[in-house]
């Protein structure tokens, strides 16, 4: 029996999770998947139950979990909250606390949805991209940091990037078992011209990159990096980057397929054991309203039983449902297009979970 802890977390976190847990309860029920759902509080709502974006309770329901289903967190309410306990620090705690320190984010463009992207469709059409980021290192996370007055009475702010060799080595193998696994070209970003901590970078994956002789391994700076993915994004295989660079080159990479709504991310330790996210965030603009588009937390799910519950058929299953329901029309108001020439119908959050369950079952 594998236990998985179910955090919705805020904002729209609590409509997409419901969806996704649908699946979970369908696979359960009329596929045999063998699986125990607690639920845990993290975020902001955290904070107001408790004064703590990330409670004891649910630090101790996420390490005895096999893996864990995160919504999102944060939200304008918990916007002037000093940082230490701002739901963000729930999310980064997780991920420190976990070691979760590769973040597998997708990029694959449904052709259904080419319409949806703001780039011309031969561009896009066809896109399928892994993006590798460092998650737990970095400057997100490196001392000394803080906001100091100078001598001059100036206040000044400073943070720190920093990566060990270590840390580097084990981000680049997962990088590398990836690109195995798929069209083996692997592209490391950095700026190693003008930062010596990505100099480090390159010179440990250049290292690792000998283990892999299979693998074409390429190397760019994150400027070109983010000019490329625009440019022409199907050039890439697998990516390989830092925390920073990766938080940003991977939202890029959302919207090259339309939608950030459409894409899940796997969060990993190094045995496996995963945190499975959209990689949006808890959309406070929309939150409260049923309009939510429940597919990315889906979508997680179809990861979860790939990278951490050993299923990879019933993640096939979850993402050919997906496959169905955008073929029979159904869209959420984020990736629906006036004038589209298919025939499409916008539908809200529950209707298109409930939606990917009844295409399950017609499995
Ligand atoms: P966001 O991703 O929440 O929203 C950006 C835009 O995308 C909004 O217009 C939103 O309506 C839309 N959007 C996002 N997810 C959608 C979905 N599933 N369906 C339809 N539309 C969707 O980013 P933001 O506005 O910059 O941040 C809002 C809050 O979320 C902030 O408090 C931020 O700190 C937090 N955040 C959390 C995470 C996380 O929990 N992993 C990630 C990013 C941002």
């Amino acid at each position: 029996m594998k236990k998985i802890a179910i955090l919705p977390g805020d904002g729209i976190g609590q409509e997409i999770v419901a969806e996704a847990v649908k699946v979970l309860e369908c696979l359960r029920a009329d596929f045999g998947l063998t699986i125990e759902m607690e639920q845990g509080l993290v975020g902001g709502t955290a904070y107001d139950a408790t004064g703590k974006p990330l409670p004891g309770e649910t630090l101790k329901l996420v390490k005895d979990a096999d893996s864990i289903l995160l919504g999102a967190v944060g939200g304008t309410k918990w916007e002037s909250l000093e940082i230490a306990v701002r739901p963000e620090k729930g999310l980064l705690g997780l991920r420190a606390e976990l070691e979760l320190f590769a973040n597998l984010r997708p990029a694959i463009l449904y052709p259904q949805l080419a319409q949806a992207s703001t780039l011309q469709a031969d561009v896009v059409s066809g896109l399928d991209l892994m993006i590798v980021r460092e998650l737990t290192g970095g400057i997100y996370f490196g001392q000394p940091r803080g906001i100091r007055t100078l001598d001059n009475g100036e206040r000044q702010g400073y943070n720190t990037l920093v990566y060990s060799e270590s840390e580097i080595e084990r981000i680049a193998r997962v990088a590398f078992d990836i690109a195995m696994k798929r069209d083996r070209k692997l592209c490391s970003v950095d700026k190693a011209n003008v930062l010596e901590c990505t100099e480090l970078w390159r010179e440990i994956v250049m290292t690792v990159a000998k283990d892999y002789p299979e693998v074409e391994l390429s190397h760019m700076y994150v400027d070109n990096a983010a000019m490329q993915l625009v440019r022409a994004p199907k050039q890439f295989d697998v990516m390989v980057t830092s925390n920073m660079f990766g938080d940003i080159l991977s939202d890029c990479a959302a919207m090259l397929t339309g939608s950030i709504g459409m894409l899940p991310s796997a969060s990993l330790d190094k045995n496996g054991k995963g945190m499975y996210e959209p990689i949006h965030g808890s959309a406070p603009d929309i939150a409260g309203q049923g309009i939510a588009n429940p597919l990315a937390t889906i979508l997680s799910v179809a990861m979860m039983l790939r990278y951490s519950l050993n299923e990879p058929d019933m993640a096939v299953y979850i993402e050919k449902a997906v496959g169905s329901v955008l073929d029979q029309g159904l869209r959420t108001p984020d990736i629906y297009s006036e004038g589209s020439t298919k025939a499409t119908s916008k539908v809200g959050t529950a209707q298109m979970g409930d939606a990917v369950v009844a295409a399950l079952r017609t499995k």
